[in-house]
């Protein structure tokens, strides 16, 4: 009965996790020309800052935002996409991540 021969780990060896088989494959972020493109057109289609129309003010939008973070599940499809203004932005990912970071530190209770 043909067995296979014991594999050799050098000290330290660590099997790879499945995430990281293939490159990319939990991240379903559109990138290079198609990214571009998307980009390129919600801010086209919103010049103005969503969050800065919804408390009255015009601001120019900036930055493409993923309304539901990728890192929630969210798609990386038009509709979970608005143009922010980097301000809204910046503001809207430090809540993300304080967030994330909270459910973290709940997990590990
Ligand atoms: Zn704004």
């Amino acid at each position: 009965m043909p067995m296979q021969p014991p594999a050799f780990r050098p000290p330290g060896y660590r099997e790879r996790k499945p995430w990281q088989l293939q490159p990319g494959a939990h991240d379903r972020r559109k990138r290079g020309r198609a990214g571009q493109r998307d980009r390129r057109q919600v801010l086209d289609e919103e010049p103005l800052c969503r969050s800065c129309l919804a408390n009255g003010r015009t601001t120019p939008s900036e930055r493409v935002d993923h309304i539901t973070p990728l890192s929630e599940g969210g798609s990386d499809e038009r509709s979970n996409k608005q143009g922010l203004c980097v301000p809204c932005h910046d503001a809207k990912s430090a809540a993300e991540r304080a967030a994330a970071a909270a459910d973290r530190a709940e997990a590990r209770r």
